[in-house]
Protein backbone atom coordinates (compact mmCIF):
# COMPACT_ATOMS: atom_id res chain seq x y z
CA UNK A 1 0.00 0.00 0.00
CA UNK A 2 1.46 3.37 -1.27
CA UNK A 3 -0.23 6.53 0.55
CA UNK A 4 -0.27 8.48 -2.59
CA UNK A 5 -3.74 9.65 -1.95
CA UNK A 6 -2.27 11.22 1.11
CA UNK A 7 0.54 12.63 -0.56
CA UNK A 8 -1.74 14.07 -3.44
CA UNK A 9 -3.97 15.56 -0.64
CA UNK A 10 -0.96 17.04 1.07
CA UNK A 11 0.55 18.55 -2.41
CA UNK A 12 -2.92 19.86 -3.46
CA UNK A 13 -3.05 23.86 -3.10
CA UNK A 14 -4.86 24.51 0.35
CA UNK A 15 -7.98 26.00 -0.70
CA UNK A 16 -7.45 28.49 2.57
CA UNK A 17 -4.02 29.73 4.13
CA UNK A 18 -2.98 32.78 6.78
CA UNK A 19 0.69 33.71 6.26
CA UNK A 20 2.04 35.68 9.34
CA UNK A 21 -1.75 37.67 9.46
CA UNK A 22 -2.18 40.14 11.82
CA UNK A 23 -4.95 42.28 13.02
CA UNK A 24 -5.27 45.26 15.25
CA UNK A 25 -8.45 47.15 15.78
CA UNK A 26 -8.17 51.01 16.91
CA UNK A 27 -10.95 50.98 19.75
CA UNK A 28 -11.56 54.68 21.42
CA UNK A 29 -7.49 55.08 20.74
CA UNK A 30 -6.53 52.23 21.95
CA UNK A 31 -5.06 49.31 19.56
CA UNK A 32 -6.78 45.87 20.21
CA UNK A 33 -4.79 43.57 18.64
CA UNK A 34 -7.18 40.66 17.58
CA UNK A 35 -4.59 38.62 15.85
CA UNK A 36 -1.13 38.79 16.34
CA UNK A 37 0.90 36.24 14.05
CA UNK A 38 -1.58 33.50 12.64
CA UNK A 39 -0.34 31.29 10.28
CA UNK A 40 -3.09 28.59 9.36
CA UNK A 41 -3.63 26.49 6.26
CA UNK A 42 -6.05 23.60 5.18
CA UNK A 43 -6.39 21.41 2.16
CA UNK A 44 -9.20 20.84 -0.08
CA UNK A 45 -11.78 19.06 1.12
CA UNK A 46 -10.71 19.46 4.95
CA UNK A 47 -13.49 20.66 7.84
CA UNK A 48 -11.48 21.97 10.51
CA UNK A 49 -13.08 23.86 13.59
CA UNK A 50 -11.30 26.66 15.66
CA UNK A 51 -11.34 26.46 18.93
CA UNK A 52 -11.41 29.33 21.18
CA UNK A 53 -12.43 31.35 23.92
CA UNK A 54 -14.81 34.54 22.98
CA UNK A 55 -12.16 37.53 22.08
CA UNK A 56 -9.69 35.25 20.76
CA UNK A 57 -9.87 36.25 17.55
CA UNK A 58 -11.48 33.56 16.16
CA UNK A 59 -14.55 35.87 14.00
CA UNK A 60 -11.76 38.34 13.10
CA UNK A 61 -9.73 35.15 11.26
CA UNK A 62 -12.93 34.36 9.31
CA UNK A 63 -13.82 37.57 8.35
CA UNK A 64 -10.51 38.34 6.47
CA UNK A 65 -10.52 34.75 5.03
CA UNK A 66 -13.65 35.83 3.46
CA UNK A 67 -12.21 39.14 2.28
CA UNK A 68 -14.51 41.21 4.34
CA UNK A 69 -11.85 43.04 6.03
CA UNK A 70 -7.98 43.09 5.67
CA UNK A 71 -5.12 42.37 7.72
CA UNK A 72 -2.76 44.57 9.23
CA UNK A 73 0.02 42.90 8.10
CA UNK A 74 0.73 39.35 6.42
CA UNK A 75 -1.52 37.94 3.90
CA UNK A 76 -4.70 35.60 3.24
CA UNK A 77 -4.80 33.36 0.11
CA UNK A 78 -7.45 31.67 -1.57
CA UNK A 79 -7.24 28.59 -3.58
CA UNK A 80 -3.76 29.76 -4.13
CA UNK A 81 -4.34 33.77 -5.53
CA UNK A 82 -3.40 36.65 -2.69
CA UNK A 83 -6.33 38.38 -1.50
CA UNK A 84 -3.61 41.26 -0.88
CA UNK A 85 -3.97 44.36 -2.74
CA UNK A 86 -7.04 43.76 -4.12
CA UNK A 87 -9.72 46.46 -4.20
CA UNK A 88 -13.52 46.19 -2.91
CA UNK A 89 -14.85 44.56 -5.98
CA UNK A 90 -11.79 42.45 -6.76
CA UNK A 91 -12.28 41.60 -2.98
CA UNK A 92 -16.37 40.97 -3.81
CA UNK A 93 -15.71 38.70 -7.21
CA UNK A 94 -12.96 36.56 -4.86
CA UNK A 95 -15.79 35.96 -2.54
CA UNK A 96 -18.01 35.34 -4.96
CA UNK A 97 -15.88 32.63 -6.81
CA UNK A 98 -15.09 30.91 -3.44
CA UNK A 99 -16.67 31.52 -0.34
CA UNK A 100 -19.73 30.43 1.45
CA UNK A 101 -20.16 31.59 4.73
CA UNK A 102 -22.85 31.22 7.46
CA UNK A 103 -23.21 33.18 10.43
CA UNK A 104 -24.67 32.45 14.02
CA UNK A 105 -27.80 34.70 13.26
CA UNK A 106 -28.60 33.01 10.11
CA UNK A 107 -29.02 36.30 7.79
CA UNK A 108 -31.76 35.48 5.88
CA UNK A 109 -33.88 37.79 3.44
CA UNK A 110 -36.87 37.50 5.68
CA UNK A 111 -39.18 39.16 3.17
CA UNK A 112 -38.84 36.39 0.48
CA UNK A 113 -39.13 33.12 -0.02
CA UNK A 114 -36.62 29.85 1.17
CA UNK A 115 -36.16 29.46 -2.36
CA UNK A 116 -35.62 33.09 -3.46
CA UNK A 117 -33.14 33.21 -0.53
CA UNK A 118 -31.10 30.35 -2.12
CA UNK A 119 -31.40 31.58 -5.50
CA UNK A 120 -30.50 34.94 -5.29
CA UNK A 121 -26.64 34.70 -4.71
CA UNK A 122 -26.21 32.74 -8.13
CA UNK A 123 -28.51 35.23 -9.81
CA UNK A 124 -26.24 38.12 -8.32
CA UNK A 125 -23.62 36.16 -9.45
CA UNK A 126 -24.38 36.03 -13.01
CA UNK A 127 -26.14 32.73 -13.26
CA UNK A 128 -29.40 32.81 -15.09
CA UNK A 129 -32.09 32.93 -13.03
CA UNK A 130 -33.81 29.77 -14.08
CA UNK A 131 -30.61 27.72 -13.48
CA UNK A 132 -30.19 29.72 -10.34
CA UNK A 133 -33.32 28.37 -8.99
CA UNK A 134 -32.81 24.54 -10.21
CA UNK A 135 -30.05 24.62 -8.31
CA UNK A 136 -31.97 26.08 -5.37
CA UNK A 137 -34.36 23.31 -5.78
CA UNK A 138 -31.47 20.76 -5.66
CA UNK A 139 -29.99 22.41 -2.46
CA UNK A 140 -33.28 22.76 -0.60
CA UNK A 141 -33.77 18.94 -1.50
CA UNK A 142 -30.43 17.90 -0.37
CA UNK A 143 -31.06 20.12 2.70
CA UNK A 144 -34.42 18.67 3.78
CA UNK A 145 -35.98 21.55 3.00
CA UNK A 146 -37.29 20.83 -0.48
CA UNK A 147 -40.75 21.17 0.76
CA UNK A 148 -40.43 24.94 2.19
CA UNK A 149 -39.44 26.27 -0.95
CA UNK A 150 -42.30 28.64 -1.06
CA UNK A 151 -42.74 29.25 2.45
CA UNK A 152 -40.96 32.20 4.44
CA UNK A 153 -38.16 31.76 6.34
CA UNK A 154 -40.52 32.72 9.46
CA UNK A 155 -42.04 29.53 9.32
CA UNK A 156 -39.20 27.63 9.82
CA UNK A 157 -37.21 25.90 13.37
CA UNK A 158 -34.07 27.44 13.85
CA UNK A 159 -32.08 24.45 13.06
CA UNK A 160 -33.93 24.65 9.34
CA UNK A 161 -33.13 28.51 9.47
CA UNK A 162 -29.66 27.70 9.77
CA UNK A 163 -30.10 24.93 6.70
CA UNK A 164 -31.40 27.63 4.45
CA UNK A 165 -28.87 29.40 5.61
CA UNK A 166 -26.08 26.76 4.75
CA UNK A 167 -27.95 26.05 1.28
CA UNK A 168 -27.56 29.70 0.18
CA UNK A 169 -23.94 30.12 1.39
CA UNK A 170 -23.69 26.15 -1.39
CA UNK A 171 -25.23 28.04 -3.97
CA UNK A 172 -22.53 29.30 -5.89
CA UNK A 173 -20.33 25.87 -5.10
CA UNK A 174 -18.08 27.87 -2.91
CA UNK A 175 -14.41 26.15 -2.36
CA UNK A 176 -14.92 26.63 1.38
CA UNK A 177 -17.81 26.89 3.77
CA UNK A 178 -16.51 29.15 6.30
CA UNK A 179 -19.12 28.79 9.51
CA UNK A 180 -19.29 31.75 12.46
CA UNK A 181 -20.51 30.21 15.29
CA UNK A 182 -23.13 28.53 13.25
CA UNK A 183 -25.27 26.52 16.47
CA UNK A 184 -25.01 29.30 18.88
CA UNK A 185 -28.35 30.37 18.65
CA UNK A 186 -29.76 26.86 18.06
CA UNK A 187 -31.00 24.68 20.81
CA UNK A 188 -28.81 20.88 20.88
CA UNK A 189 -31.81 19.69 18.62
CA UNK A 190 -31.28 21.80 15.74
CA UNK A 191 -27.51 22.55 16.60
CA UNK A 192 -27.17 18.57 16.34
CA UNK A 193 -28.99 18.86 12.69
CA UNK A 194 -26.75 21.32 11.70
CA UNK A 195 -23.36 19.79 12.71
CA UNK A 196 -24.91 16.38 11.10
CA UNK A 197 -25.14 18.37 7.91
CA UNK A 198 -21.87 19.97 7.45
CA UNK A 199 -20.35 16.30 8.09
CA UNK A 200 -22.85 15.26 5.12
CA UNK A 201 -21.50 18.31 3.01
CA UNK A 202 -18.23 17.36 4.01
CA UNK A 203 -18.15 13.75 3.05
CA UNK A 204 -18.81 14.81 -0.15
CA UNK A 205 -15.96 16.55 -0.80
CA UNK A 206 -17.04 20.36 0.42
CA UNK A 207 -14.17 22.29 2.85
CA UNK A 208 -15.27 24.05 5.72
CA UNK A 209 -14.10 25.80 8.13
CA UNK A 210 -15.87 26.27 11.34
CA UNK A 211 -15.15 28.53 14.34
CA UNK A 212 -16.86 27.96 17.38
CA UNK A 213 -16.01 28.36 21.31
CA UNK A 214 -17.68 25.13 22.20
CA UNK A 215 -15.71 22.24 22.50
CA UNK A 216 -18.90 19.83 21.78
CA UNK A 217 -19.54 21.69 18.41
CA UNK A 218 -15.81 21.41 17.51
CA UNK A 219 -15.88 17.68 17.66
CA UNK A 220 -17.39 17.40 14.10
CA UNK A 221 -14.10 18.90 12.57
CA UNK A 222 -11.51 16.61 11.21
CA UNK A 223 -8.63 18.46 12.73
CA UNK A 224 -9.36 20.72 15.64
CA UNK A 225 -7.01 23.99 15.54
CA UNK A 226 -6.87 25.89 19.02
CA UNK A 227 -6.47 29.61 19.23
CA UNK A 228 -6.12 31.59 22.40
CA UNK A 229 -4.95 35.88 22.39
CA UNK A 230 -5.04 36.03 18.63
CA UNK A 231 -2.58 33.08 17.90
CA UNK A 232 -2.98 29.50 17.05
CA UNK A 233 -2.09 27.58 20.06
CA UNK A 234 1.01 25.27 18.11
CA UNK A 235 1.33 23.18 21.31
CA UNK A 236 -0.72 20.07 21.01
CA UNK A 237 0.00 20.49 17.08
CA UNK A 238 -3.51 20.20 16.76
CA UNK A 239 -6.02 17.62 16.89
CA UNK A 240 -6.37 15.03 14.01
CA UNK A 241 -8.90 12.65 14.04
CA UNK A 242 -9.92 9.71 11.52
CA UNK A 243 -13.12 10.90 10.72
CA UNK A 244 -14.96 7.37 10.79
CA UNK A 245 -14.26 7.48 14.69
CA UNK A 246 -15.85 10.76 15.51
CA UNK A 247 -19.67 10.60 15.91
CA UNK A 248 -21.44 14.03 16.03
CA UNK A 249 -22.44 14.17 19.64
CA UNK A 250 -26.38 13.89 19.48
CA UNK A 251 -26.55 14.20 15.68
CA UNK A 252 -28.02 10.80 14.91
CA UNK A 253 -31.71 11.42 15.48
CA UNK A 254 -31.69 10.51 19.15
CA UNK A 255 -34.28 12.89 21.21
CA UNK A 256 -32.92 15.23 24.16
P1 LIG B 1 -14.05 35.87 18.78
O1 LIG B 1 -14.81 35.71 17.53
O2 LIG B 1 -13.03 34.80 19.02
O3 LIG B 1 -14.96 36.02 19.99
P2 LIG B 1 -13.30 38.43 17.68
O4 LIG B 1 -12.49 38.10 16.48
O5 LIG B 1 -14.69 38.88 17.48
O6 LIG B 1 -13.20 37.23 18.73
O7 LIG B 1 -12.55 39.59 18.49
C1 LIG B 1 -11.18 39.56 18.81
C2 LIG B 1 -10.82 40.82 19.56
O8 LIG B 1 -10.89 41.93 18.67
C3 LIG B 1 -11.74 41.16 20.72
O9 LIG B 1 -10.97 41.78 21.72
C4 LIG B 1 -12.72 42.13 20.11
O10 LIG B 1 -13.25 42.98 21.08
C5 LIG B 1 -11.84 42.88 19.13
N1 LIG B 1 -12.57 43.38 17.95
C6 LIG B 1 -13.18 42.63 17.01
N2 LIG B 1 -13.72 43.41 16.05
C7 LIG B 1 -13.44 44.69 16.40
C8 LIG B 1 -13.72 45.96 15.82
N3 LIG B 1 -14.40 46.08 14.68
N4 LIG B 1 -13.27 47.08 16.48
C9 LIG B 1 -12.57 46.97 17.63
N5 LIG B 1 -12.28 45.80 18.21
C10 LIG B 1 -12.70 44.67 17.62
MG1 LIG C 1 -16.86 35.53 17.17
Amino acid sequence: MTDSGRTEQTMAVPVLEARAVTKTFESEGVPVRALRGVDFSMGPGEFVAVMGPSGCGKSTLLNLAAGLDVPTDGEILLAGESLAGRDENDLARMRRAHIGIVFQFFNLLEGMSVLENVTLPAVIAGTRRRTAEGRARDLLDLLGLGDKARDAPAVLSGGQRQRLAIARALANEPTIVLADEPTGALDSEGGAEVLELFRRLHAGGQAILLVTHDADVARAGDRIVRMRDGRIDTSGDGDTRDPGAVPVAGATGSPG
